[in-house]
């Protein structure tokens, strides 16, 4: 192997030295997936799930969250991100990508969280907060295209490769970063409970979400747990999760709209943003095609469509892979919004997810997307506005979105490269 590019301190992922064949599968599969120059990392962990041996794995902060569930002092509040609830099946021989969000809220339960809250809460508020942004960039003809900046791979790439566009990344925080700044500044508030004795962990099927963590105005999520990660834990305390007792999430933040679910799927964040858009514009609900955008929901790596809004039509574009995007990069100006994912098929084929084998995991990917897309279908509320959950907490303490207070909380800037450690 010609190059070291796991550095010993990096928050996402670690390399088992004694495992390591050195056979360079990794670094083949970093070339394919981000085609980047030697050494450079974005920490999405794709080489973690082609590796024959088992050398990568997730940086494990499982042991300091027990610590956290055995301290009486402390509430553990552990938000669940949507691709996890249909991959934690492929760890313990359920149908592939089997949708199990009411077994997986059940067994984080037993593990002891105080509240298991749904991260799809945190994809609506920045659904709201980012199709907000695009309609005022679009209205003052400022700074587009808008890039989506959930990805802290996508962002990774873009300080190191594109730092003069920054200004194009939307300053939206992730779901995760918004789900836990609301966590300990809202529910806290909520419930009486001091702020310095919440500790969030964040559930999510991303390694990079490790790093996320670490940047300046991410500081409200105090560990991420990956898929893979909490199969450990689960086999470690020996729990049966087959029969795992069913359970539901907890209140208030603990349910989003069929748009915060598809989040977990390439396509899935800018559709989201789209039906939203369309109401914030119009007063009313997106016609039919919102809640199926067939264009945007294909396999191919780059994909796009042209969206009419009513008040104007606008290009949106929506790539998954960083070789892809850096491929195509300066014809995105043509476009008004670019969803950018990593990982292919977007987070439900994130680098925390259970290992399958290399040769099924397209099958794994749709079977994934598939069951999102199904879950999204069968809710009443498919519309992030329409959560009755987030009308309270924008009434109750947001006040509308883009407020100062959403801006202070909600919302980060971009530095040039300030690079996870
Ligand atoms: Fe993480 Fe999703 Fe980005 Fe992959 S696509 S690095 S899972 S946020």
């Amino acid at each position: 192997m010609d190059r070291v590019f796991v550095a010993e301190d990096n928050p996402s992922f670690q390399r088992i030295e004694e495992r390591c064949l050195h056979c360079g599968v990794c670094l083949n599969t970093c070339k394919k997936q981000n085609n980047l120059p030697d050494k450079a990392c974005l920490n999405c962990g794709a080489c973690i799930l082609t590796c024959p041996v088992g050398a990568l794995v997730p940086r494990y902060n499982y042991k300091e969250v027990l610590a956290n569930i055995n301290d009486q002092e402390k509430f553990v509040i552990i938000s669940v991100s949507p691709a996890v609830r249909v991959a934690i099946g492929d760890e313990f021989g359920f149908a592939k990508g089997e949708f199990l969000e009411k077994k997986l809220v059940g067994v984080l339960k037993s593990l002891g969280f105080h509240y298991v809250f749904d991260t799809t809460f945190g994809a609506d508020l920045t659904t709201i907060e980012e199709a907000t942004e695009l309609i005022d960039r679009i209205e003052n003809k400022q700074n587009l295209p808008l890039f989506s900046s959930c990805c802290p791979s996508w962002v990774l790439n873009m300080e190191m490769n594109h730092k003069d566009d920054l200004k194009h990344l939307s300053s939206c925080k992730s779901p995760i970063g918004m789900q836990s700044s609301m966590i300990k500044n809202y529910f806290a508030k909520l419930k009486a409970i001091e702020k310095e004795n919440i500790i969030t962990v964040a559930l999510a099927p991303c390694v990079s979400k490790k790093s996320e963590i670490k940047r300046k105005g991410f500081e409200d999520t105090d560990y991420v747990l990956t898929t893979s990660e909490l199969a450990m834990l689960i086999r470690e305390k020996g729990i049966d999760f087959k029969n795992v007792a069913e359970a539901e999430f907890d209140h208030i933040l603990g349910k989003g709209s069929g748009g915060g679910v598809i989040f977990g799927s390439s396509g899935g964040v800018c559709e989201s943003v789209l039906r939203t858009a369309y109401f914030l514009l119009n007063k009313e609900k997106a016609p039919q095609d919102f809640f199926n955008l067939e264009s945007l929901r294909t396999n191919d790596p780059i994909k796009t469509a042209e969206i009419d809004l009513k008040k104007f039509k606008i290009k949106v574009a929506v790539i998954n892979g960083i070789s892809e995007v850096n491929k195509v990069y300066s014809s995105l100006k043509d476009y008004d919004f670019v969803e950018v994912m990593t990982c292919s098929g977007g987070c439900v084929g994130g680098g925390g997810q259970p290992l399958v084998r290399t040769a099924e995991m397209p099958e794994y990917i749709k079977a994934r997307r598939e069951n999102l897309y199904h879950d999204d279908a069968n809710l009443t509320k498919k519309s992030s506005y329409e959560n009755p959950d987030i009308q309270k907490i924008y009434q109750d303490y947001l006040k509308y979105p883009g407020s100062d207070k959403a801006q202070d909380l909600l919302h980060v800037k971009y530095d040039v490269k300030e690079l996870c450690k």
